[in-house]
């Protein structure tokens, strides 16, 4: 700061101080941006899936493990890894949503709920703490659970 100051007020400054005083500018602000995207994209410790007010199964990011949580009856959940994917499959005799967990987002791959599926295309994919994904017609809600305290940082 106290460097700032003085090329600031001297008359004489050059030229090159000033380019200089720019470039250690412009490496702070990509340096920022470098940290700070990271952190904000990696913000997802966790997804909850739920059906009705129920959180069927949870999918852990630092295990990279899911884990079925409740089973209502009639409902399946079957599960598979595809291109660095984690797919869930829940089921039921008429209907089925297919989530997508990738490496820090999930989103709603496929579901038969209407010949539009607006949980798979109006939703934007999950990729920080309380982003939702809502299927009405099967009552199937994903919950993105991360780092309170970093994502609170980066909104401000
Ligand atoms: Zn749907």
């Amino acid at each position: 700061m106290k460097k700032i100051e003085k090329v600031n007020k001297s008359v004489f400054f050059k030229p090159l101080d000033i380019a200089f005083y720019a470039i250690i500018s412009i490496l702070i602000i990509v340096l920022l941006c470098v940290f700070l995207i990271p952190k904000n994209e990696n913000t997802l410790e966790k997804i909850e899936i739920y059906k009705g007010n129920e959180v069927i199964y949870t999918y852990d990011y630092n295990l990279l493990q899911g884990n079925i949580e409740k089973l209502p009856s009639e409902t399946l959940i079957e599960e598979y890894d595809e291109n660095n994917c984690h797919y869930v499959k829940i089921i039921t005799e008429e209907s089925y949503n297919l989530v997508e967990i990738g490496s820090n987002y999930a989103l709603m791959k496929d579901a038969n709920c209407s010949h539009y599926a607006p949980c798979v295309n109006n939703f934007s994919a999950i990729k920080k703490d309380g982003d939702i994904i809502v299927c009405m017609p099967h009552q199937i809600k994903i919950v993105g659970v991360g780092n309170k305290q970093n994502s609170n940082e980066v909104r401000i």
